[in-house]
């Protein structure tokens, strides 16, 4: 009997497995990485300073250990280098491994920017553990860090690298931090409060040259302003990773595009995480995962499941400014209403008949997030 085979050994992964297992002990499972298949937790890699982690304290488990727990095999450093959906097999290099389903848990790159100068290569991105060390090992006795990017991702890194000791001077082409998950009053409160813990903001402008100045990089604005900095970090957004399956063939749109049962275009491929598009949805976020992970492993099982989205709320990881958001799946549907003051912005977003879509909550009015939710409707019934 061949293998149920996941390749990926991240929250998709290893989520999958874990579920699978609850349903089904024996059947054999074989789970293939590219990286060191540590068990870990990716959000923590923006909060770690404040926390006091490091690269080594923030794996919970061992590629052997979760071998051990899952009673399957992992093989770590392994790069799967192409599918074969007629035979039923993927390939590592020459190698060639069967399977009887196939789980596609691959994740998402970072978008890279096509930025000018000579220290352009020079620019650091964080995406997973082994990038997070590299990153801490270039922090270590640096102080200004230049973000480009002031989206979830940035701003955590923001509120992170400030509390740790760093300068940080971050630069988004949008008018204020956040500017696709919250409206202008939630953005500029964030931005105010991580201004007054030492952020230094450039907004409404961009990147125009990067260029190495003795021991410096010089980043070069298109507002014309330039400044030093030791590091450049860029979190400008995630790309689904799609290459291997749109060379099978498989349907591609923006993910790897798969039904409610989380089957892709060939027969026995499955996939979840950040690199699938689930109905047309892409969310590269922890609780989607969680909810196609234990729908998917039911499927495994023998059992065809639907994958159901409830409403998902975000907790934005920024305790200078706590927020959460749970945006509306089509912003064109409706309008946001905003109650703010001093150290709080409760926006709501609305449909003409005064339905609740989605909301934003900044500072005290994160209390109102329990109430809030009960209200939403499921992202997918
Ligand atoms: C800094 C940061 C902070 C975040 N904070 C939050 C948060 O607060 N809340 C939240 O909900 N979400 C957050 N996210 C998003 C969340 O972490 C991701 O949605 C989730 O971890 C993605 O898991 P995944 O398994 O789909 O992908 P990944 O974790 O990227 O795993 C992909 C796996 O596929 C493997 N792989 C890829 N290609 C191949 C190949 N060809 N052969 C073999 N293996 C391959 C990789 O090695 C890896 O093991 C954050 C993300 C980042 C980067």
């Amino acid at each position: 009997m061949h293998p149920i085979v996941i390749i990926g050994s991240g929250l998709a992964g290893y989520n999958v497995a874990r579920e699978l297992r609850k349903l089904d002990k024996e059947t054999p499972l074989v789970i293939i990485s590219a990286d060191s298949g540590s068990y870990y937790s990716k959000p923590m890699l923006s909060s770690a300073l404040g926390t006091g982690k490091t690269p080594q304290s923030i794996p919970m488990n061992s590629a052997e250990q979760m071998a051990g727990q899952l009673n399957g095999t992992v093989r770590v450093k392994t790069r799967i280098t192409a599918l074969d959906p007629s035979s039923h097999a993927v390939s590592i290099g020459d190698e060639t491994i069967s399977y009887s389903k196939l789980v596609l848990a691959l994740g998402a790159d970072q978008i890279r920017l096509p930025i000018k100068g000579s220290a352009a290569n020079r620019i650091l991105t964080v995406n997973d553990l082994d990038d997070y060390a590299s990153f801490r090992a270039a922090l270590k006795d640096k102080s200004t860090i230049a973000l480009i990017g002031a989206g979830l991702i940035g701003s955590e890194f923001a509120n992170d690298l400030t509390t740790g000791g760093h300068k940080v001077e971050v630069i988004d082409i949008a008018p204020h931090p956040l500017s696709r998950l919250l409206p202008p009053e939630g953005g500029a409160l964030l931005q105010r409060k991580l201004a007054e813990l030492g952020v230094v903001w450039h907004l409404g402008t961009s990147v125009s040259a990067l260029d190495s100045d003795s021991d410096k990089l010089r980043i070069a604005l298109a507002n014309s302003h330039c400044f030093a900095a030791d590091i450049v970090l860029s979190a400008i957004g995630l790309k689904p990773r799609t290459a291997l399956a749109q060379a099978a063939g498989l349907k591609i749109n923006r993910g790897i595009a798969v039904n409610r049962n989380l089957e892709t275009s060939a027969p026995d491929i499955y996939a979840l995480g950040d690199c699938a598009e689930v109905e047309g949805l892409v969310l590269p976020f922890v609780m989607p995962i969680m909810h196609a992970a234990r729908a998917l492993a039911a499927t495994l099982a023998g059992k065809p499941t639907a994958v159901s989205y409830p409403a998902m709320p975000v907790l934005v990881k920024t305790p200078a400014c706590p927020t959460i958001v749970s945006p509306p799946a089509d912003p064109s549907a409706g309008a946001w209403e905003v109650t703010a003051t001093e150290d709080s912005v409760k926006s709501l977003f609305k449909d003409k008949s005064g339905k609740l879509l989605g909301f934003a909550l900044n500072g005290k009015a994160t209390a109102e997030r329990a109430t809030l939710m009960q209200q939403l409707p499921p992202v997918l019934a």
